[in-house]
């Protein structure tokens, strides 16, 4: 019991109403970033509720919590979802002129600021004009805590590299005595590194991790070129998974089908439909309303079945979710954790399928090296050496995680043990939650027929 539990406790339910917290690791991540006295790092899977653990100490403490976000969008999402809980919270960035902007600037630059949040990008965190801003909160002692959220776009390894994010790591040192606070969804032991060392979070920095492992959630893999019809088995799959759910007494579930291509999408769509079950195709290559006609009726659950490249599923928080089966192989060990990962959010018992074929392993492969060789060589057109690291980082860590992928289907190694160890987990208690585990006769079966060349 911390000083400050009682002053968390009431703020969770006043102001935030939730009743509780969603997980130990949370309540344990607000206890010690509310204290202040060590720098965090927060990994947490999307949807967990990472952004409690930094708003609710901003409340609780006193002072103005920077937040730096990668996108205007997230931060207006932000701002909007805080301005629902009366929480004062504001955003500086080059969109924000005139009035507003010397309203912002004159609150925080007064004794007491109402502000208890202020958003800004990675971009004008670097600028000098900002700079100044937060040596005028820090030296009143109003700078309360440092907030960088979706930390891995500091890392060459993650997905989606920022290189403004780089120069964060300046700002903790501006300010050595504020605490730090780093948060991403992204859990490979590479990015995690990067965020260590690049924002030079001070040592001993506390890490909040979560075991990457869900126990709800079966996993298994089908070798494709030994079905006779794959989505006549696709279709048997999701009609089993979906039927159980509703003996069980859940109307709502509903399922999600990757493929690798938008025309795979339509093919399977209208052969699932015509095999008797409702399922529609989404892609980016739909005309914008129709797509998002497709994603209510799914959400709103009139169509059961969304047959779906990797474009979806962003920011779509359906918690009934009761399979997900790749048709096609991922790209990668990490996509494809996080995009089984949107199965059985609420917890209940949710099926994950990946049909596996060698060809189409073959050729994943040579798209991801010929998205290497393109990017390499746009930069050796740059000629900007530093940036050619870069890449050959980048294309590393997608080679890793892509072979990673091959060996959870070509292994018959228990598959949730084969996710932990990609995220440097210790081995779960898999309790027969994956085909190799619990009928591993038929896993051997199936393997040996793959080496023996009997398919393809
Ligand atoms: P993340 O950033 O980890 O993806 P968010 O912070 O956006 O997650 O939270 C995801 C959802 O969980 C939000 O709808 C949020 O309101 C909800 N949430 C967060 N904490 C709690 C809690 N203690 N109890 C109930 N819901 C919560
Ligand atoms: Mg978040
Ligand atoms: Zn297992």
């Amino acid at each position: 019991q911390g000083p400050k539990s009682h002053a968390i406790q009431k703020n969770l339910k006043t102001v935030f109403k939730f009743k509780n917290f969603k997980s130990s690791l949370q309540q344990r991540a607000v206890e010690t970033v509310t204290t202040g006295k060590r720098d965090v790092f927060i990994s947490m899977p999307t949807g967990s509720g990472k952004s409690l653990c930094y708003q609710l100490p901003a409340i609780v403490r006193s002072g103005i919590t920077l937040v730096v976000s990668p996108l205007l969008a997230l931060i207006q999402d932000q701002l909007e979802h805080l301005d629902r809980m009366k929480i004062p919270a504001q955003t500086l960035n080059s969109q924000i002129q005139g009035e507003k902007r010397l309203a912002i600037l004159a609150d925080i630059s007064s004794k007491k600021p109402t502000t208890k949040l202020l958003y800004i990008t990675p971009e004008l965190a670097a600028t000098n004009n900002f700079q100044s801003i937060c040596h005028s909160i820090a030296s009143r002692n109003l700078l309360s805590l440092i907030v960088i959220d979706e930390a891995h776009c500091v890392s060459q390894w993650g997905h989606d590299f920022r290189p403004d994010y780089l120069k964060l790591g300046n700002l903790r040192v501006k300010f050595p005595q504020v605490p730090c606070v780093a948060l991403t969804a992204t859990a490979t032991p590479h990015v995690q590194k990067d965020i260590l060392d690049s924002l030079k979070l001070k040592e001993p920095t506390v890490i909040f991790k979560a075991s990457c492992f869900r126990e709800n959630l079966f996993y298994e893999v089908v070798f494709k070129d030994l079905l006779e019809d794959p989505v006549q088995d696709l279709k048997n799959f999701a009609t089993k998974v979906l039927q159980k759910d509703e003996e069980e007494g859940d109307m709502n579930g509903c399922g999600i089908v990757y493929c690798r291509t938008r025309e795979a999408c339509t093919t399977v769509a209208n052969r699932l439909t015509r095999l008797g079950l409702p399922s529609q195709a989404y892609h980016a290559g739909l005309k914008s309303s129709h797509r998002l006609q497709v994603q209510n009726d799914w959400v709103d659950g009139r169509v059961p079945v969304i047959v779906a490249t990797v474009s979806f599923g962003m920011g779509v928080d359906k918690a009934t979710v009761r399979f997900v089966a790749h048709f096609n192989i991922a790209k990668s060990m990490a996509g494809y954790y996080q995009e089984s990962g949107r199965a059985g959010r609420d917890g209940r018992p949710a099926s994950c399928r990946l049909y596996y074929s060698r060809d189409e392993r073959n050729q994943v492969a040579y798209l991801i090296t010929q998205e290497m060789a393109k990017a390499k060589s746009k930069e050796q057109q740059r000629s900007e050496a530093s940036k050619g690291k870069q890449t050959n980082k980048h294309g590393k860590a997608s080679i890793q995680s892509f072979e990673c992928l091959v060996k959870f289907c070509e292994e018959e190694k228990c598959r949730h043990s084969v996710i932990a160890n990609f995220f440097d987990d210790r081995p779960p208690n898999c309790n027969n939650s994956c085909d190799v585990c619990k009928s591993p006769a038929e896993v051997r079966k199936q393997l040996e027929y793959l080496k023996r060349g009997v398919m393809a």
